[in-house]
């Protein structure tokens, strides 16, 4: 080996905080090259004897320079820890007589990212090992750049499906809102149509519920219409049903496939679980508990009207429903398309 290193640029090039963090593995059997090039090397990096003696895979390490008889004694490690790196380079450089350059076969240079030739030039071997290590280093951090790139996504996806799941859920209660509902209607009426189901649109409202605010104060109103989205919710068994709240006080179901029957069996079973919940109302004319009025409309939908008029139906029988007394149900009679606009 020849002896004139130039040792204040070895390494100049790496990050200067880590360089001596690098970790360079010395496969090398031969004994005295093993012997020159630690003393080399351990001047500059951190250095881990992989010789026949001390051979323990399975530390971490950023170089490996290794022999013929080191390559033929660990071929498979050495494939074993080149796949383990993954798409990060971890270079292995190969200590080579100049004369065997020639010869090296296909697998073997497939080992190998850099050959160094033997006798070893000094100066040379010091910059292919910086030269290595940049490349390493630089590949460390494209991946670190991309794992963190990932992860951004990751979270951006998450932050996304969260704020999808906000645009449809009513925040006060936590069951969809009205563009939920909106969507589900003009959605399920398409599937109706084509079908030919029949579909169901509730609108229900609370009786006199400006007294019981006025009586227990908004705190106590916003948990009553919590409560209340809870019967809801109970009561819609099937996948496809919806309830919602619609604004205010009122809320909406709607009922794929379902035809009047069920809709009023639906509502009945409504009626006696909100019942059951005897939330009082003390200034309510019509109960002494908190109760709803609804307004049902029902239609298999067809090509002449809209989703909007089912809905408008099932408004009119809500404000029957308020208008004959509160606390009950009421059928949308007629269900008619809306008049055209004039212009
Ligand atoms: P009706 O039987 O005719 O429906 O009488 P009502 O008192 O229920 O109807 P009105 O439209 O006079 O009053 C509705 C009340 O609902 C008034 C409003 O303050 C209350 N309200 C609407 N949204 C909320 C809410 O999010 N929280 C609370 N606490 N009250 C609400
Ligand atoms: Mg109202
Ligand atoms: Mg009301």
């Amino acid at each position: 080996m020849s002896r004139d290193v130039s040792p204040p640029f070895v390494g100049s090039l790496l990050d200067p905080e880590h360089q001596w963090q690098y970790r360079v593995l010395l496969g090398v059997d031969h004994q005295q090259n093993r012997q020159l090039l630690s003393a080399l090397l351990s001047r500059f990096y951190s250095l881990q004897d992989l010789s026949a003696v001390a051979l323990k895979w399975g530390q971490a390490f950023d170089l490996c320079i290794f022999d013929t008889a080191f390559l033929g004694r660990c071929r498979e490690h050495i494939a074993q820890q080149r796949a383990a790196a993954g798409p990060v380079f971890l270079p292995f450089l190969l200590l080579l007589k100049r004369h065997h350059l020639p010869l090296m076969t296909p697998p073997q240079r497939q080992q190998v990212d850099d050959v160094i030739t033997m006798p070893v030039d000094q100066t040379e071997l010091l910059l292919r090992v910086e030269s290595l290590l940049r490349a390493r280093q630089q590949s460390l951090k494209l991946s670190a750049m991309l794992a963190q790139e990932r992860l951004l996504e990751q979270q951006l996806a998450a932050d996304n499906e969260i704020l999808q799941q906000l645009a449809v859920q009513d925040s006060l209660t936590g069951i969809p809102n009205r563009r939920a509902f909106d969507e589900k209607l003009a959605y399920e009426w398409k599937l109706g149509r084509r079908e030919q189901t029949p579909l169901t649109v509730v609108l229900c409202d609370v009786d006199y519920f400006k007294p019981y605010n006025d009586t227990y104060g908004h705190i106590s109103g916003d948990q009553c219409l919590r409560a209340i989205a809870g019967v809801l919710d109970t009561v819609i068994r099937r996948p496809a049903d919806l309830a919602a709240r619609y604004g205010g006080e009122e809320f909406a179901l709607v009922l794929p496939k379902t035809d009047l029957e069920g809709a009023l069996h639906l509502l009945n079973c409504l009626r006696s679980i909100l019942r059951a919940r005897a939330i009082a109302h003390p200034k309510s004319p019509v109960s002494p508990y908190v109760s709803l009025s609804f307004g049902v409309a029902t239609a298999v939908p067809e090509q002449r009207l809209q989703p909007e008029d089912l809905l408008r139906a099932a408004d009119a029988a809500l404000y029957r429903a308020k208008a004959e007394g509160r606390d009950r149900i009421v059928v949308a009679s007629n269900l008619s398309a809306a008049p055209l606009q004039q212009t």
